[in-house]
């Protein structure tokens, strides 16, 4: 028996285990545990419930806008007012309906598997974004959120989506250092400043960073606060440009 039907024998052998485990353990839906027809999928219904974001985006932040395309930058109402430091941004889905259960499961129910559909989702909605040279990173947790949570919802998405993309990741190039204080009643620029004071270059993950092009993940994008105040650590220590991805986009008035 040559090298090559051994291979094929082999292979078969794998096909016919993985129709048995498919046998055992039937894909479910990851929206409601229904059957579906693939693993890491959603069932029709849950599918129509998650809202997708397509078609004209903000360039800034991936949330969708109403009209087409003008040859212009376009933005949406909020980058607009609020300028953000990094150069452009996407978001996969909009924080809302099945889109919203789902992250929750991610954040605090213990599903790390979601993070890799999700990653998908984020290549496909992040494909303008995806430079070859780019270097991604998660937004970082404090550790003490890291011992309750197990692990850093924002790091698995980075991690999945570098597996997905091909492209490099660096999931401890920032760190939070400082537990983020209580943000009520301070102005703008405080709470940039406090976010900034918090969120530092891991000293190992310097030499990552100069000159490159950082692709910065996380979760969810509330206001952008955190996201430019990671922007900006990344910028002072010289990188490049800074782009950022976010699985979910909150909508103003979510
Ligand atoms: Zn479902
Ligand atoms: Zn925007």
């Amino acid at each position: 028996m040559g090298s090559g039907s051994f291979i094929a024998g082999k292979y078969r052998i794998a096909q016919r285990i993985q129709t048995a485990l498919a046998l055992i353990y039937p894909p479910r839906c990851m929206g409601c545990g229904d059957l579906t027809e693939s693993d890491f999928g959603l069932c029709g219904p849950c599918w129509r419930e998650t809202p997708f974001i397509g078609g004209t985006v903000c360039e800034s932040c991936g949330m969708p806008l109403i009209g087409g395309q003008d040859g212009f930058r376009t933005e949406c109402d909020d980058c607009l007012k609020t300028a953000r430091p990094w150069r452009a941004g996407r978001a996969a889905l909009l924080y809302d309906g099945k889109a919203r259960s789902l992250i929750l499961a991610l954040k605090h129910g213990d599903r790390p598997e979601l993070a890799r559909p999700a990653a998908q989702w984020m290549a496909q909605a992040g494909r303008p974004l995806l430079r070859p040279d780019v270097v991604i990173a998660p937004v970082p947790l404090h550790w003490s959120r890291l011992l309750k949570r197990r692990y850093n919802q924002s790091a698995l998405l980075a991690q999945n989506l570098g597996r997905e993309t091909g492209l490099e990741c660096v999931p401890d190039l920032l760190i939070r250092k400082k537990k983020t204080q209580v943000l009520d009643g301070k102005t703008a620029a405080e709470r940039a400043q406090i976010l900034e004071d918090a969120i530092c270059l891991h000293p190992r993950n310097a030499r990552h960073l100069i000159g490159r092009d950082i692709l910065l993940v996380d979760d969810v994008m509330t206001s952008g606060a955190t996201l430019a105040a990671c922007t900006r650590v990344c910028q002072a220590a010289g990188a490049n440009h800074i782009f950022v991805l976010a699985l979910a986009r909150v909508a103003k008035d979510a």
